[in-house]
């Protein structure tokens, strides 16, 4: 018999709806769904290929345990992995203490998933610390928000991007990141100015007005120096300030300093393109600003966001179609992981340092108290220094890569090594971290399994399973159930019997918070309504933020210079960033799809100016020595003028990258800058 059944995209945060047209139980046909408020009717290269990212020859069909003295894998049922887990991680417990464990998640699976993985881990396998790689992508918008709007929340709707007047793109490249997106874009019938502040010339410049082709990391003071301009002319809607804001006399004082002639040196613009830019703000009816992780990986990303955010409020350009500053999300359901994984703050935005709030979720889901730490526990990178002085002894990793995707891999690996037991959970078993496992365990793909995604515009899309998992592979979900069930957590597990019953206990922790959705009657109304947007179609049209004195804050900080920077032994300067729209993060499922392969380079390469590379004798192909300070690596060159002469690009999606990569982190979000290092380019 043949259906057609609903689902959402599980690649980037778009959120796309994909309708399959599957066969008993065989997925025929796959297409956008036409009726969907996201994608009507399109998609990109990878969202035709959902399903054949799952079908690779090594996907994890059976739960694996590697003996570390032979390093020969033993093939374990279920319960022999249970088993193993369990009495693992609580000797190392015993021996070491609750806090001796952690896990590291994702922003790839749905809500109901990562909810059960940090309630089952924190409430009742006395974790104290889990992370999720959510921490390389968002976390800088989440705390940029946080404490600027009091809640972690971006306003906008993609229909906004159809009537802005003015689009500034800041560190984003979404015509490839972010491809339907920047469909949605270029239905714009305003003609609008598209600005693109990028140090690349990248594939979303090509469509641009203008291209503001700034220094690495300098656009804290060209933010800076834009809202210097506004105040000297006064271009401000001071109604707004006065009514809605608070600090902006000690943030006018902070940018006094910035004149467009001092940051001529540090951005490399000039006066005139400065100008040009704040010129917007006073002259469009509609200006709104897009960040991507030009921004969020930065040494300084929180107060970076803000400063876009800063410009936003000073002039007005919020809370209104077309207007506001705009985060967008990297992956899937990186949203539903900032708000429901129980890693940085408590689940549905609440705080675990909150009394109150600790009280509430308790009650909702039938603990106790005193089973919620009080407080959100380490940050990814603290985890992994845990790691290196021995406080952390096990770790758990669920659907994300770092020994791929981590920052400087050479010290990431070392520590790896130095823990007692490593879970691996995954839907293939030859990822690079899944092969450094001690236990591995085949997980589901989203096309094999029950969900809700979040996307970058607050909307909660369905999940949806169109065929089995291969082998004795089973969903996240099922899989934190019975690892739960196998230690003994309690009955309150009972309540998360699927992922629907999961999603109404964080419906009603939802009740209240600025992300509620509890007037939905239950998890089936997502696929009735086409999704569903928190907060509604646009946030703060009342001029209301979520602060106690419900006004936007101002933030600022002093500009802080990078510690590594080209010199003579290593006078290049090293960008990274995404090479293609076929490609996704590590490659784990991009990596298995022919047809996918075809359309991009399978080995690692890297861009180089046509003026660098004829001086060093490079030519187009031949393989590149790419050393820095951390370690090197070889790779293909690719001589194109995308870069400025000194610089080198090497796109994420190959492990290369990461030897290179400086580990430096922003101090309120400890976000890894994953975009600058100085390294020298010889041809191998
Ligand atoms: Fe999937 Fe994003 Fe492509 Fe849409 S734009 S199909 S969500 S990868």
């Amino acid at each position: 018999m043949q259906k057609t059944i609903r689902t959402t995209c599980s690649y980037c945060s778009v959120g796309c709806n994909m309708d399959v047209l599957v066969e008993d139980g065989v997925p025929l046909k796959i297409l956008p769904a036409k009726d969907y408020q996201v994608n009507f009717g399109k998609t990109c290269t990878k969202g035709f290929n959902l399903i054949k990212g799952l079908e690779g020859a090594d996907r994890g069909v059976i739960p694996l345990f590697r003996d570390r003295v032979t390093g020969k894998t033993k093939e374990l049922n279920w319960d022999e992995a249970a088993a193993t887990f369990v009495q693992r991680i609580k000797a190392i417990q015993k021996e070491h203490g609750p806090e001796s464990v952690a896990f590291l998640s994702t922003g790839q699976m749905p809500f109901e998933e990562m909810a059960l993985l940090g309630s089952v881990t924190k409430f009742g396998m006395g974790f104290r610390h889990g992370d999720g790689n959510t921490r390389q992508c968002m976390a800088t918008a989440a705390v940029a928000y946080k404490q600027a709007f009091g809640f972690d929340a971006p306003g906008f709707s993609y229909e906004d991007l159809e009537v802005s007047d003015a689009i500034v793109l800041i560190g984003a490249n979404p015509s490839i990141a972010h491809p339907i997106f920047w469909q949605r874009l270029k239905n714009n019938q305003n003609s609008p100015e598209i600005v693109v502040i990028d140090p690349r010339a990248t594939e979303t410049v090509a469509d641009a007005t203008r291209h503001l082709a700034i220094h690495p990391k300098s656009d804290l003071t060209l933010l800076y120096t834009i809202a210097h301009i506004l105040i000297e002319r006064n271009w401000l809607d001071q109604g707004f300030i006065d009514a809605h804001t608070s600090g902006f006399d000690e943030f006018a004082a902070h940018v006094k300093p910035f004149t467009p002639e001092a940051a001529v040196g540090p951005t490399g613009l000039s006066i005139s393109q400065m100008e040009g830019l704040a010129e917007l703000f006073h002259t469009k009816k509609a200006v709104s600003l897009w960040w991507t992780m030009g921004v969020n990986q930065s040494h300084q990303g929180v107060r970076t966001a803000q400063a876009i955010i800063n410009l936003s409020l000073m002039t007005g350009h919020i809370g209104r179609p077309g207007a506001g500053p705009n985060s967008i999300t990297g992956q899937a359901n990186a949203m539903g992981s900032r708000l429901f994984s129980n890693t940085t703050s408590l689940l549905g935005g609440h705080y675990f340092e909150k009394p109150e709030h600790r009280a509430k979720v308790a009650r909702i889901l039938g603990i106790n108290e005193s089973q919620i730490p009080p407080d959100a526990g380490m940050s990814y990178d603290q985890i992994l220094e845990a790691v290196e002085t021995g406080a952390i002894k096990a770790l758990w990793i669920i659907c994300t890569n770092p020994a791929h995707s981590w920052v400087d891999q050479t010290v990431f690996r070392t520590r790896l090594k130095k823990l007692d037991f490593l879970v691996v959970q995954d839907v293939y078993a030859s990822t690079e971290t899944a092969q450094l496992a001690d236990l591995y365990l085949p997980a589901a793909g989203s096309a094999e399994k029950t969900g809700t995604f979040i996307n970058s515009e607050r909307r909660l899309g369905i999940v949806q399973k169109v065929k089995e998992a291969p082998g004795q592979a089973l969903s996240d979900f099922e899989i934190f159930r019975r690892l739960g069930a196998a230690w003994g957590v309690g009955s309150w597990l009972d309540k998360w019997s699927s992922p629907p019953a999961a999603f109404e206990l964080l419906k009603e922790i939802s009740r209240g918070q600025p992300c509620d959705f509890s007037e939905l009657k239950d998890w089936n109304e997502l696929l009735e309504r086409g999704g569903y947007q928190w907060g509604g179609k646009r946030l703060f049209e009342d001029g209301r933020f979520f602060t106690a004195d419900e006004r936007a804050k101002f933030w600022t900080s002093e500009v802080v210079p990078l510690p590594e920077v080209p010199d003579t032994a290593y006078p290049f300067f090293l960008l990274t960033g995404r090479g293609t729209m076929h490609q996704w993060h590590t490659q784990t499922r991009t990596g298995k799809v022919e047809m996918l392969k075809k359309m991009y380079p399978v080995e690692s390469y890297a861009e180089i100016h046509p003026d660098d590379a004829n001086r060093l004798g490079i030519v187009n192909g031949v393989k590149v020595r790419i050393a820095g300070r951390r370690g090197e690596v070889v790779v293909n060159a690719q001589v194109k003028p995308s870069v400025k002469p000194g610089y080198v690009f090497l796109p994420m999606h190959y492990p290369e990258g990461n030897y290179l990569t400086y580990p430096m982190f922003d101090p309120y979000s400890r976000q890894p800058s994953y975009k600058f290092g100085a390294v020298k380019v010889e041809r191998a």
